[in-house]
């Protein structure tokens, strides 16, 4: 294992055991569950969209150093970003972990892009990536309590 990648299982690490953004969100604009059933990974994601922007984000559940790394990484990354930002920010997170690259945009959570060299554990860093833009289509569509996503759908 090379230096950087320690730096990476570190910051991912770190992440997962202390999580950024954990608990609920009050109020919030939607409430969106994803699960992964391949890892066993449950998360409650909460977004609060004001004025076109995505003012808060925070999440609940359990699973995975991964999983949770990354829905707290996730939940820094899109705050304060507009929706269609935040949509565009989930599509580089999935090109970086299927091995297109870690876009700028990403900042910190770049720290994921190990990830692609992993193929078991992709579902793991995707689930809040994919929860966050399901969330987003569920409160574009007037949605309070957005129907449960799973990642064996992509
Ligand atoms: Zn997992």
């Amino acid at each position: 294992m090379g230096f950087l990648d320690q730096v990476y299982r570190d910051a991912v690490l770190e992440h997962a055991r202390s999580p950024r953004n954990r608990g609920e969100l009050d109020p919030y604009s939607v409430r969106q569950e994803g699960v992964n059933p391949s890892c066993g990974d449950e998360l409650v994601l909460y977004l609060r969209v004001e004025g076109g922007e995505v003012a808060g984000a925070s999440f609940t559940g359990h699973g995975c150093a991964i999983s949770q790394a990354s829905a707290s990484l996730m939940t820094q990354a899109v705050r304060g970003l507009r929706v269609d930002e935040a949509k565009l920010l989930v599509e580089r997170f999935k090109d970086m972990v299927h091995g297109r690259g870690a876009h700028p945009s990403l900042g910190d959570a770049a720290v994921l892009e190990g990830v692609s060299k992993l193929h078991a554990r992709v579902k793991c860093a995707t689930l809040a990536w994919i929860a966050l833009d399901a969330g987003l289509d569920a409160e574009a569509a007037g949605k309070t309590e957005a129907e449960q996503i799973s990642v064996d759908q992509e």
